[in-house]
């Protein structure tokens, strides 16, 4: 059954506005905007190089984009000229600030490899959050508890499957107690006997409301989570809409044809 959204008055949780990034001349973002309310579910499809990662790389800072505006909850992050017509931060404080609000899960897990699970949960909230030790092994063992992992919590990384490996990784994300979640081909890099359980996770935190942005190719579980896809091409917003319209009647011939390719 599809997930329930937030009624159209929720607050906005992240506003990006006409995004551009070039990568040594090469224009890879070339204007996008997004507005995120609170318990928006947003899938982002599209092809190969179309801008996506760099997208939600732009969102957290990861990449500073050339020009554009992010806000997260209300806050715009302040950006001041860079060199040749670029931007930068203006105030690093406040980007570490947005990014609390924010976390992001990879493709290729990203976990620290040299800590066990629950010390890769709890580094976060101890170091950055400053959580007392205690409390975050609490929530930790919480947090690996739903995400099906709890008896790994001793382990280190390279002693798990793909899927645990990546579950880990949201529990991680999750620790941060973020405002909104950003995926990057979260199952991209699984067998396909994986994908599933790190899908089901996703979809639960769909259902309690998390406002999560998704890059994503599984176009089923697009369709069934997000109450928005919005299909990138050549770092353009091509086709944006409810699911039904940008997977069963899109405007664009393009985007038929990736779904179609898709499917
Ligand atoms: P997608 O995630 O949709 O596959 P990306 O955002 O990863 O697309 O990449 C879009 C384009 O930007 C590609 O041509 C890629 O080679 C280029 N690109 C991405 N990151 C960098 C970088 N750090 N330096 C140079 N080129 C980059
Ligand atoms: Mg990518």
């Amino acid at each position: 059954m599809a997930v329930a959204h937030a009624p159209d008055s929720a607050s906005a949780a992240l506003v990006v506005k006409d995004l551009h990034k070039s990568f040594a001349g090469l224009e890879v973002l070339k204007g996008v905007s997004l507005e995120a309310r609170q318990g928006d579910v947003i899938s982002m499809i599209g092809s190969s190089g179309s801008g996506k990662s760099t997208f939600l790389r732009c969102i957290n800072l990861l990449e500073i984009p050339d020009k554009g505006i992010v806000s997260v909850n209300g806050e715009t992050i302040a950006m001041k000229p860079g060199p040749n017509g670029t931007q930068q931060p203006a105030d690093m404080r406040q980007v570490d600030r947005i990014r609390s609000r924010l976390s992001m899960v990879f493709q290729n897990f990203n976990l620290w490899t040299h800590m066990t699970v629950l010390e890769n949960v709890i580094e976060g909230p101890v170091h950055v959050l400053k959580v007392p030790r205690e409390e975050a092994v609490a929530r930790a063992e919480a947090l690996l508890q739903k995400v099906g992992i709890a008896d790994k919590r001793d382990q280190y990384p390279s002693h798990l499957s793909g899927g645990q490996q990546q579950r880990c990784a949201i529990a991680r994300a999750l620790a941060m107690e973020p405002q909104v979640m950003l995926f990057d081909e979260p199952t991209s890099a699984l067998d396909p006997e994986l994908v599933g359980e790190v899908l089901l996770v996703m979809r639960q935190l769909a259902e309690e409301g998390r406002t999560m942005i998704i890059v994503t190719h599984e176009i089923d579980f697009a369709r069934d989570v997000s109450n928005e896809i919005v299909f990138l091409h050549e770092g353009r917003v091509e086709e944006q809409g409810p699911p039904e319209q940008v997977f069963d009647d899109p405007r664009s011939e393009r985007c038929r044809q990736f779904v179609k390719r898709n499917r």
